[in-house]
């Protein structure tokens, strides 16, 4: 795998620019989850940490509430540069930034790979040849497993939005409970 000193130098793409900080994943490297977000947050891309912003606390909440330690979950992002006043990432900066997320696939080869939100999904589902959807049509895999390959693949909702969407929080919580369970079939 990449190490963390590889990816600060990374120019692979013009986001490097203006990140701060290129994140690498943070978490148990054997574990059988992995939470794939879509890239850092303002204070993810200024502390160097994962999950340290308004959408990272909520989602520390949420998995204590859903009993997840988060010993049990390796978690990374799509593009691990931050997207300046959080704008839709492109896809040359998927294309460009998505052999570091291939490369931990492989390195920690989780048996469930949980994305939060369209973009992330997108790629996995891209990625593992699985069917192809739209933005309108994401709701309906959230919470649903796919299997390709070796891979369990659980849409998540992502945190952000259950920032201005607290009704989407119970059915959040309902789908950790879940991804738990099914992280012990
Ligand atoms: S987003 Fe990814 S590809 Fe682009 S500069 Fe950052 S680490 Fe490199």
């Amino acid at each position: 795998m990449f190490t963390r000193e590889e990816l600060q130098v990374c120019k692979r793409c013009s986001l490097h620019k203006t990140r701060t900080h290129a994140l690498v994943g943070e978490g148990n490297i054997h574990a059988d989850v992995m939470l794939i977000a879509q890239a850092p947050g303002e204070r993810e891309d200024k502390e160097n940490r994962m999950f340290v912003g308004p959408s990272g606390e909520i989602l520390h909440t949420l998995l204590n509430e859903s009993n997840i330690a988060e010993n049990e979950l390796y978690m990374t992002n799509l593009i691990k540069c931050n997207l300046p006043k959080n704008r839709k990432p492109k896809q040359s900066e998927i294309r460009a930034c998505s052999i570091y997320l291939d490369s931990e696939i492989e390195a920690i080869a989780p048996k469930i790979l949980a994305p939060l939100g369209y973009y992330a999904t997108k790629y996995i589902f891209e990625k593992f040849t699985l069917p192809s959807f739209s933005k309108k049509e994401f709701p309906e895999l959230i919470g649903k497993v796919f299997i390709s390959e070796n891979y369990k693949i659980f849409p998540l909702s992502h945190p952000a939005s259950l920032l201005y969407h607290h009704e989407f929080i119970t059915k959040f919580v309902n789908n950790l409970k879940k991804l738990k369970q099914l992280s012990r079939s």
